[in-house]
């Protein structure tokens, strides 16, 4: 049937979306989400989720290893989640200012996190890492930034991995140094003399393509000595890790606390909201920095978080994702000892990243995920994978069952 106005009703397939993108999208999609980034054969569309699972825009069902690369941390259409969204959105979301739910959920952040004593929210990752930088700038008058090496911190010009179209003035007032090496630190702290601002450092290191590590204990204790040492702030940028390793900030496990730190992925599972929390002694230049944006006082995302916080700690959350992760983990040791084919396993069991031997151009990985995918497994072959906490064993048992065929794919090629 031809609707009203004689236009042809929407293909909704992946190819026809594709063609149809290409037309009125710059490349058909930007950013890390082209799925030509992918194996052949991944889609670039989906149409809904539910739990532990995510149905394409061709109708193809998947475990979901990507959790929208890290939002949906309870699962999809969490029943309780959802129940607190739907009762703010009869309520209001997009208001004159905030709606009560934000006073709620800065308290909620406060009392979960060890250094925090005051919350600021935002929308994405991008918008809490640069507010940390700039609360950092104004508290102690300084420019430099310490960066390690590799890292992501969002995508603007100042953190951008892909720098076309911004300025070398953008990346002013920033050194490098190493992840876990704590002399390239000291000699970055040293070059950057009277000047250091802050040194900013994801709660582990899960950088593209390369194995994940752990913060050593003695690199999170040096990088929190040098800052007291020149009264620069320690940022940790927990959008990524945050709340899927520890119930406070990543650090904790360590024992050390940053000033600053950066949240956005999990804490409203799926819904934009990104949050900076901080120490007392930063709470004044906090203040005096002039931050905001069209959507931040959102009350959904709000009360969407204010849902989460309160689920991931009635179930767990941590500890949980650590059990599953740890039955996937070992799964897939099985299977690759099995097959005899080379696989590095690493990061926190909730995060894994599968890499393998002999790969470096990545037709391992490649032909692994390509299968896995054929068999109902989204998989990432270069980027860490998210488990949620409506993911059950059953789940795992699948997702290994489509590992066995990524790996007779990688036996056979
Ligand atoms: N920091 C880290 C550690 C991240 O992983 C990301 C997003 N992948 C960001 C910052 C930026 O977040 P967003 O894409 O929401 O701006």
């Amino acid at each position: 049937m031809t609707p009203p106005g004689g236009l042809q009703a929407p293909p909704g397939g992946d190819a026809a979306l594709r063609a149809r993108a290409a037309r009125v999208i710059p490349a058909g999609m930007w950013g890390h989400l082209d799925a030509r980034r992918l194996p052949a054969g991944y889609p670039q569309f989906f149409s809904r989720a539910q739990g532990g699972h995510i149905w394409d825009a061709d109708g193809r069902r998947y475990v979901d290893l990507m959790c929208s690369w890290g939002p949906i941390v309870l699962g999809h259409h969490d029943p309780v989640v959802d129940a607190a969204v739907a009762a703010q959105s009869a309520l209001g979301d997009c208001l004159n200012g905030p709606a009560p739910v934000m006073v709620e959920l800065c308290e909620a952040l406060v009392d979960r996190v060890a250094h925090a004593g005051w919350a600021m929210l935002q929308k994405n990752g991008s918008d809490a890492t640069t507010a940390c930088v700039t609360i950092a700038r104004a508290a102690t008058g300084r420019n430099t930034v310490l960066i390690a090496r590799g890292s992501y911190h969002g995508a603007l010009p100042w953190c951008t991995p892909v720098p076309v179209g911004t300025t070398e003035a953008d990346r002013a007032n920033q050194l490098r140094f190493d992840y876990n090496d704590v002399a390239s630190l000291e000699a970055a702290v040293t070059a950057a003399g009277h000047d250091l601002a802050a040194i900013i450092v994801t709660g582990f290191r899960h950088d593209n393509v390369v194995d994940q590590e752990m913060p050593s204990l003695a690199f999170a204790q040096a990088a929190r000595r040098l800052c007291d040492r020149a009264g620069a702030a320690l940022i940790i940028d927990d959008v990524r890790a945050g709340f899927r390793l520890h119930r406070g900030c990543s650090w904790e496990l360590l024992g050390v606390d940053p000033d600053l730190s950066a949240w956005s992925k999990a804490i409203a599972n799926g819904h934009p909201l990104a949050a900076v929390l901080g120490r007392d002694s930063f709470r004044s230049a906090a203040a005096k920095v002039f931050v905001t944006g069209s959507f931040w006082c959102g009350a959904v995302p709000m009360a969407a978080a204010v849902a989460t916080l309160g689920e991931m700690d009635r179930i767990g959350l941590p500890e949980r994702l650590a059990e599953l992760g740890g039955y996937l983990r070992a799964g897939m040791a099985r299977l690759a000892q099995r097959y005899a084919v080379g696989l590095r396993q690493s990061g926190p069991m909730s995060m894994p990243l599968w890499l393998f031997e002999d790969d470096a151009d990545f037709a391992r990985g490649s032909a692994f995920c390509r299968a896995a995918l054929a068999a109902g497994a989204y998989l990432h072959p270069k980027h860490n994978m998210f488990l949620n906490a409506a993911h059950t064993r059953a789940d795992m048992d699948a997702v290994l069952a489509a590992a066995e065929a990524g790996f007779q794919a990688i036996i056979a090629a």
